[in-house]
């Protein structure tokens, strides 16, 4: 993918347009909220508004990718932008790094353009010190500094933060956009691209996951695999035990795999043309049929969401792994 391109961003028209239209008529403030869920574009889109803003030629607030500021920018060296991101080792964004990489360098004027642009990725990860370090800049911000912050849970930042950006919102695609996307990919995607395009619920780059993420994709063949064993025999019950615990780390990704299925499954029950999202399960989910009623369906998706509650709250993984698979088996009537 091109980056800093405004022509690689799909659908989110109106808000291309609302921050083309900020560059081109010079009405920019000094930060934006960008909001939406994880692979929805969030990253795309600022980057090719940062890029606009730092470009020395745009085009109706499109980057021209080709003056010297562009050509920095697409060789990953243009200075005056600066992106904040969370660690690698860390689960928050501290207040250290805020005062050094954002404070800091916010009040260096800028070595290029007129411009100095800080893409603060998953903002609402920064410790609440954090945020408020933040907010003493967004108040008085140097008049060359322009601060992209994205989020996912953008309820998760201090109000006194959230009130000082201009808010936008990304919203899920509709699905005839996300499939015709999926659809105009290179043919060696072939075999995944029906399951990508379902998977994708709108969010591209969830669907992107199932092509790109080689572990994201046997994850999911793995679970399923699962799932057809344990609808298949009593006994199948000790192996999917072990492969939750194995996955541990994983636990989050399956149980959203399996709360997709059953509701494949529940479609399936009260629909004759449900609109599936595990298109390569079709065996397994008319095992599924077989062995339970809707209400089981119901109740086995309630104990799904149960685990991921005892989870959050840091119940005993085995002792929480062998109460939801027990339900689950009480509800087959096989
Ligand atoms: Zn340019």
């Amino acid at each position: 993918m091109k980056k800093f391109d405004y022509e690689e961003i799909v659908g989110h028209s109106l808000i291309q347009k609302k921050l083309r239209q900020a560059v081109a008529t010079d009405h920019v403030v000094s930060a934006y909220l960008l909001c939406g869920s994880r692979g929805i574009g969030k990253k795309t889109i600022m980057s090719a508004f940062a890029a606009a803003l730092l470009c020395q030629n745009p085009n109706e607030g499109k980057p021209c990718l080709s003056c010297p500021a562009c050509r920095l920018l697409l060789s990953g060296n243009h200075p005056d932008l600066i992106r904040l991101e969370l660690p690698a080792d860390k689960k928050t964004i501290g207040v250290e790094l805020v005062r050094e990489q954002l404070i800091k360098e916010a009040y260096i004027r800028p070595f290029h353009a007129g411009r100095k642009v800080f893409i603060i990725e998953d903002g609402e990860l920064m410790t609440a010190e954090a945020q408020n370090a933040l907010l003493k800049i967004l108040e008085e911000p140097p008049a060359y500094a322009v601060f992209l912050i994205l989020s996912t849970a953008p309820d998760q930042l201090l109000e006194t933060v959230r009130s000082r950006c201009l808010k936008l919102q990304l919203l899920p695609l509709s699905d005839s956009v996300c499939r015709q996307y999926f659809e105009n990919l290179p043919a060696e995607y072939n075999d995944r691209k029906e399951l990508a395009a379902s998977f994708s619920q709108g969010v591209i780059g969830r669907g992107l996951l199932m092509l790109e993420n080689e572990a994201y994709y046997q994850l999911y063949q793995k679970t399923m695999s699962q799932l057809a064993a344990f609808a298949e025999s009593r006994s199948a019950l000790t192996d999917f035990s072990q492969f939750l615990t194995q996955n541990k780390e994983y636990i989050q990704d399956i149980i959203d795999f399996m709360l997709i299925f059953l509701r494949d499954c529940l479609r399936s029950k009260i629909s004759e043309h449900p609109k599936l999202i595990c298109t390569d399960q079709k065996a397994t989910l008319q095992r599924f049929l077989s062995v339970y009623s809707t209400g089981g369906l119901v109740h086995s998706t309630e104990a799904l969401i149960h685990f991921r509650e005892r989870l959050s709250k840091n119940a005993s993984f085995t002792a929480a792994v062998l109460e939801l698979l027990t339900k689950m088996q009480e509800e087959t009537h096989g």
